[in-house]
């Protein structure tokens, strides 16, 4: 096992990496920017190192600054978190090659699912079954046409390096594929430096499904279950439950056994999510995420496994501390995405932290990095903490829910804590009938 790991991130998610860490011994070197020196991720860790100014660019995504801290403090193994350089398979390799660890997935693997068009072909070949969609890129707006003609109107033009729902644009009509392909194209070039883009059927109820996979370097392969993402906006999650309202036993056991199987089949290693839309019992494979999950910790309710302790113990190259026999689902988990943001306009609150107080009590969980005193950088995504309940049933957690949002006090900055608490309050949420669009909706009309 290591004896140092230097955690590559900051917020809520280095905070998560640093307990498992402390929990299995094991000493922590945080990283950060000019403008996090007082970050709690800093605060907590057994060693810090600065590694650059306040943009990202020139700090969490500055791979020889990065490197550099691991020789300074003798870590001898990375854990990305998600976002920054979690899905950079260019960095796994550069750490390999200085003969560091990174806690993750093989290199190979990152990038066929950093390029949604070769992961589909990748997963589909595995017996996943995927949206239908065009056969590869699309090269040309006549292409393109064609492609919407065969697959049936409304279609979908996604990025093929796209992330966080940028570089996706839908035409309901025929006449609409030209200038959503010319718009998909320029944003995906804007965002990711890649203007490749491919188009799927847009579906109109599905539901955000997706399974927590986990493999180990001896071959066995787990799957832990679903998460519901579907409450989001501009296609960003806002609110998950584990486990789905609309998948049972049977679905789950059956699209469970067909992850695994091609999981196995890739030959992957690590933790990882696939993700589905899933319309009239059916499921369509979206993409895959190579890392851990923000959302990560409903599942850990569920199921009492601590992910990132297995992460740390498969790159460790030990094996998995469960079978899938093992794996028992009980009760149900939600998780609240706490923004820093005005609850209506979700224009950006950063600034000072007046006050600060955490929910708690039984099946109550806040990942977060805010302390009252701190200020929040303008400089990174607005995600101030994860509030996450576990009750024996759905309803139990929807009680907590409320309850812990009602006894969560941030001063000083705008938070969406308001917002959950009206959505809460709703019939369809209560009811669990929502798919991914009925956020937008219902936003709309709130006025
Ligand atoms: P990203 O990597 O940008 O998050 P995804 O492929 O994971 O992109 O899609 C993000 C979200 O966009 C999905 O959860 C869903 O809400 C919506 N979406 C993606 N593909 C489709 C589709 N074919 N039909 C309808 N909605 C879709």
């Amino acid at each position: 096992m290591f004896d140092k790991i230097l955690i590559a991130n900051r917020g809520e998610i280095a905070l998560r990496i640093h307990r498992a860490c402390k929990e299995m011994g094991i000493h922590t070197v945080a990283v950060h920017s000019e403008a996090d020196a007082s970050a709690m991720h800093v605060r907590l860790a057994d060693e810090s190192v600065c590694i650059g100014p306040a943009p990202a660019a020139k700090s969490y995504l500055n791979i020889p600054a990065i490197v550099s801290a691991c020789e300074i403090t003798g870590a001898q193994a990375i854990h990305p978190g998600y976002g920054f350089l979690s899905e950079n398979a260019r960095f796994a390799e550069i750490l390999a090659a200085h003969g560091y660890t990174f806690i993750g997935p093989k290199p190979e693997h990152i990038r066929v699912m950093g390029d949604k068009i070769a992961a589909k072909r990748a997963v589909q070949a595995a017996g996943i079954p995927v949206v239908p969609g065009s056969e590869g890129a699309l090269n040309s707006e006549e292409e393109a046409i064609a492609a919407a003609d065969v697959i049936g109107y409304p279609v979908l033009i996604k990025a093929a390096s796209g992330g966080g729902g940028r570089g996706m644009k839908v035409a309901q009509t025929r006449d609409d594929v030209a200038e959503a392909y010319a718009t998909a194209r320029g944003e995906a070039k804007a965002a990711f430096g890649d203007d490749a883009v491919y188009m799927e059927r847009y579906l109109a109820r599905p539901r955000h499904i997706e399974l927590q996979i986990v493999a180990d370097g001896f071959g066995a392969v787990c799957h832990l279950g679903e998460r519901d993402c579907s409450l989001q906006r501009r296609h960003q999650k806002m609110m998950e439950e584990a486990p789905s309202p609309a998948i049972d036993a049977d679905a789950r056991a059956r699209i469970g056994k067909i992850v695994v199987d091609a999981v196995k089949a890739i030959g992957y290693l690590g933790v990882g999510t696939i993700e589905f839309l899933y319309e009239n019992g059916e499921f369509f494979f979206i993409e895959m995420n190579t890392r851990l999950q923000v959302e990560h910790p409903i599942t850990e309710a569920i199921t009492g496994i601590d992910l990132v302790r297995e992460q740390i113990r498969i790159a460790a190259g030990l094996p998995l501390s469960f079978t899938q026999e093992e794996i028992r689902f009980e009760g149900h988990a939600i998780e609240c995405r706490i923004n820093a943001e005005n609850p209506r306009t979700f224009m950006p609150s950063p600034g000072l932290v007046t006050d600060f107080h955490a929910p708690g009590g039984l099946g109550v969980r806040l990942d977060s990095a805010l302390y009252a005193g701190y200020s929040i950088p303008p400089y990174y995504d607005s995600l101030a903490g994860k509030l996450i309940v576990h009750g024996r049933d759905r309803t139990e957690a929807i009680a907590r829910m409320r309850r812990s949002l009602a006894e969560m006090v941030v001063g000083g900055i705008e938070t969406t804590i308001p917002l959950f608490q009206d959505l809460l309050q709703d019939p369809d949420i209560i009811e669990g009938r929502y798919d991914i669009h009925w956020l937008e909706r219902w936003i709309k009309a709130q006025g």
